[in-house]
């Protein structure tokens, strides 16, 4: 299946980039994908994924946990502070987030439920209006917020490059931007660029119409 060539493709770009393969978490976003492409590649014994939006994620997610152990569900899509608690419910991994009160909102929860998700901070690395993400001037008031005030662990950085351009630049700046902040996971690459993402350091690659064949409707 499209999967096994994925993680050959995963392999080998680590390989040709000096990085050990395994070092590279894949998360297969499964959003708007019929649910049988998805529990196909649940039956081939993968166990990461990501959804972009709550709601959809909720409508299978629990089904799936039920019959599959292990799951390792990731919210790659934006969280409106009113899907808070049920985003916690669900997912194992946040990786939008990307405003101050959203961080605030998060603690307190975090603090009454106990457990935190994983958590990747957004960064709008193109200064795209329409899209979310910290801006990169401040991301260092950012991620002081969130690590000394609000006392949330942040795993990483998370982006989604502008779609017009070569990413390696935007890559690169991501992994500079991770550096400076003492941040070790990088959330880059997608279909189109996992391969490149990897040669700039990602340690975990999104990657959803490669392995389950072209979305029918916009994710
Ligand atoms: C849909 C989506 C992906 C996967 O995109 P593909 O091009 O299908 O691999 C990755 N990241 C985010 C945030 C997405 O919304």
């Amino acid at each position: 299946m499209a999967l096994d060539d994925i993680r050959t493709r995963i392999r080998s770009a680590a390989t040709a980039a000096g990085r050990n393969p395994d070092d590279i978490t894949l998360i297969a976003i499964s959003k708007v994908q019929p649910l049988e492409r998805v529990e196909a590649v649940l039956e081939a014994g993968h166990r990461i994924f990501g959804e972009n939006r709550v709601q959809e994620a909720g409508e299978k997610w629990p089904d799936f946990r039920e019959r599959f152990d292990g799951v390792d569900l990731h919210l790659v899509g934006p969280l409106q502070s009113n899907k808070l608690n049920r985003a916690l419910d669900l997912f194992d991994a946040i990786h939008s987030l990307d405003r101050d009160s959203l961080a605030k909102k998060l603690a307190n929860a975090v603090q009454s439920r106990g457990g935190c998700p994983k958590l990747f901070v957004q960064v709008n690395v193109g200064r795209e209006p329409q899209k979310a993400g910290v801006d990169p001037d401040g991301l260092e008031g950012f991620l002081k917020n969130c690590r000394d005030t609000l006392d949330l662990p942040i795993s990483g950085l998370m982006t989604i490059p502008p779609a017009d351009d070569e990413p390696e630049k935007w890559f690169g700046m991501l992994k500079q931007m991770a550096a400076d902040q003492g941040l070790t996971e990088l959330s880059m690459g997608m279909s189109g660029d996992f391969e490149t993402a990897i040669a700039h350091g990602a340690t975990h690659v999104r990657i959803g119409s490669a392995i389950f064949g072209e979305r029918t409707t916009a994710g």
